[in-house]
């Protein structure tokens, strides 16, 4: 069976990728992972014993190691995810940001070619490199400006969403200048089982769950579009094996909320699941501390090209998903504990 190359299989939303392709399909997995802090190999543990599925323990900075693994294992693909992927991370230190996500990108950009030269001409075609994005690449929208479409212009605000447009920029320049097969994806906030706690929805259970203060930026206005992660996973692998080369997709949840609403949301649920032993709601911890540094106000995302051409629109509603999301932090203590020393203490609301 054909191999195909994930990397940052060992993240949130490559994880959740690596459980998808495994379950769903025949292929063969090489998931390339620098397993950073915010890896965790047994989000794929479903996977890893199967001969279907590699680990290469690498840094896609490294072109050597992109070009070995590319020679070893032959895929028809690679599906890239791999990056830093925080907000606040990127405000405190954005050269690592800069290195991962735009020199990183453009190594194996740069490794897929060289792989893709030694190919016969129909292989060479085929071989397939899906860079995976975000919304926030396009910058702040208004209240009632209309949502982020595949044709939005670019307009990143932090160190973090410039990185990712610079690297769609470097994914759609190796399609025009050297006929790379390239297709790219720029996904809605995700959520869902084995997010790192650094971010707004695991940060905030966990805290509830400890009795801490919850805290919101500003005054909790921020509006994001918020999609389960094995949504994102689908709408990844039908980009991947039916999108159009060149192209762009735009996946979102059609589920806009804004940051209070889902903290508000989240303490209902756990009052519901998980009530405290003193009997007051979650909600009263909840404080509002001084705003993230250019926070972007509102994304939003019309997929309806995904749809249209594709025939993907989640499974999950934002309710039945979030819901679930509680229950699985809930009884997986055991997977989130160790990394809350290692959490920065700040809420992520991206
Ligand atoms: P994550 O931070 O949970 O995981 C990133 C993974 O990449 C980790 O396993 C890490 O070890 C690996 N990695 C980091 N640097 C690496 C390097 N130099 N070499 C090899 N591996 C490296 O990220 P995530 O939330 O799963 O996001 C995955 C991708 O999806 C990113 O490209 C991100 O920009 C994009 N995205 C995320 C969201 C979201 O809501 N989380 C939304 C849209 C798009």
């Amino acid at each position: 069976m054909a191999t195909i190359c994930i990397t940052g299989g060992c993240g949130f939303i490559g994880s959740a990728l690596v459980r998808h392709v495994f379950a769903t399909t025949d292929f063969n997995i090489v998931n390339i992972d620098a397993l950073t802090y915010a890896a965790n190999p047994s989000n794929v543990a479903e996977a890893a014993h199967s001969p279907r599925y590699t680990l290469v323990q690498a840094d896609i900075t490294d072109g050597n190691a992109m070009r070995e693994v590319l020679r070893t294992h032959k895929p028809i693909g690679i599906i890239h995810l791999a990056a830093e992927s925080h907000v606040d991370r990127s405000i405190d230190g954005p050269a690592a940001f800069i290195h991962t996500n735009v020199l990183g990108t453009s190594v194996l950009l740069e490794a897929a070619r060289d792989y893709a030269r030694t190919l016969p001409e129909t292989e060479r075609t085929a071989f397939r490199f899906h860079h995976v994005s975000t919304d926030e690449v396009f910058g702040a929208l208004g209240p009632t400006d209309a949502p982020f479409t595949e044709t939005t212009p670019y307009a990143p605000r932090s160190p973090y969403s410039a990185s990712k447009a610079a690297s769609d920029m470097l994914a759609h320049a190796w399609y025009h200048t050297y006929g790379l097969n390239v297709v790219l994806s720029n996904c809605s906030n995700n959520y869902g089982p084995y997010q790192y706690p650094e971010k707004l929805i695991p940060i905030t259970l966990i805290r509830a769950l400890h009795g801490q203060p919850i805290q919101i930026y500003g005054k909790g206005a921020n509006i994001r579009d918020w999609l389960h992660v094995a949504d994102h996973a689908e709408a990844l692998w039908q980009v991947f094996t039916r999108g159009k080369t060149g192209e762009s997709y735009a996946i979102g949840g059609n589920a806009e909320r804004s940051n209070v609403s889902l903290v508000q949301n989240l303490c209902t649920l756990l009052d519901d699941l998980a009530p405290r032993q003193n009997g007051t709601p979650y909600s009263s911890l909840i404080t509002f501390v001084e705003d993230r540094a250019g926070h972007d106000f509102r994304y939003a995302i019309n997929p309806a090209k995904i749809k249209a051409e594709l025939g993907w629109q989640p499974r999950y509603t934002f309710e039945a998903g979030l819901r679930e999301t509680v229950q699985w932090y809930l009884g997986n203590q055991a997977w989130w504990q160790p990394t809350v020393d290692l959490a920065t203490q700040r809420l992520g609301n991206a």
